[in-house]
């Protein structure tokens, strides 16, 4: 993809969502990489049903030792690979606590060293919460990477480079959320949805879907929604 293209890709995507946020709910650089560490093979919205109640309870490293590794298993049971997670959670707030006085480190050695967390959720924390300029490939980044032909590679690290290399600057810090919604909303895993991107004249898949292949809008059906109450505030990291 030439420089000119990545460009206006990027401006499009600022254009659309000037101000894209992650969907996982936190109210601290700790809720966040907690959050990040239980997302791992589960939804942002299933990982938010199970937090909400447990950062009400326990928020802190000091918090979520004291609650104890049944407890915390038994609050995010829902949620995949919940035991092992459960374990990490633990383990890596005693960490926070023994080694960085309770704060989560703003340093990639520092985080790749905590239980749980790998060069992903390390990236994540790096660019929420302390606006660095990293990238953290999941699968929709990946996918989406390539079939734009935007940083085509064979493995997350070898699109992480090129992104970081071949996204215009004033685009980066923004860039790893436009790119998740993107693949998780239109570009979809099994078939993107290509007569609805506003960006298909820039991409170079071979296989876009058209008119009569794209996924079709799912009908609506009536269901009785409840009132929802004390809905939890999504705040900035590190407030
Ligand atoms: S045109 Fe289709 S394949 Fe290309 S980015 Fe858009 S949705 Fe994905």
């Amino acid at each position: 993809m030439k420089p000119a293209i990545r460009e206006e890709l990027f401006r499009r995507f600022q254009e659309k969502s000037p101000n894209p946020q992650t969907e996982l709910e936190y109210s601290s650089t700790y809720t966040l990489l907690v959050a990040v560490v239980l997302s791992a093979q589960a939804t942002d919205i299933g990982v938010n049903k199970a937090t909400g109640p447990l950062f009400a309870v326990a928020d802190t490293p000091e918090k979520i030792v004291a609650l104890g590794e049944a407890k915390v298993r038994d609050y995010i049971k829902t949620i995949g690979l919940y035991r092992n997670k459960a374990k990490n959670v633990i383990a890596l707030s005693q960490q926070l606590i023994s080694q960085h006085g309770g704060e989560v480190p703003r340093d990639r050695e520092a985080l790749e060293a905590l239980p749980g967390v790998g060069r992903k959720t390390a990236n994540v924390v790096l660019n929420v919460a302390f606006g660095e300029d990293t990238m953290a490939v999941d699968t929709h980044i990946f996918r989406l990477s390539n079939r734009l032909g935007l940083a085509p590679g064979k493995t997350p690290l070898e699109v992480e480079l090129k992104l970081l290399k071949r996204i215009p600057k004033p685009y980066m810090q923004h860039a790893h959320h436009w790119l998740i919604l993107h693949g998780r909303y239109i570009c979809k895993a099994r078939k993107p949805d290509c007569p609805s991107c506003y960006v298909a004249d820039l991409c170079s898949f071979k296989g876009k879907t058209t008119a009569e292949t794209a996924p079709k809008p799912k009908a609506k059906t009536k269901t009785k929604t409840k009132m929802k109450t004390g809905a939890k505030a999504k705040s900035k990291a590190g407030s």
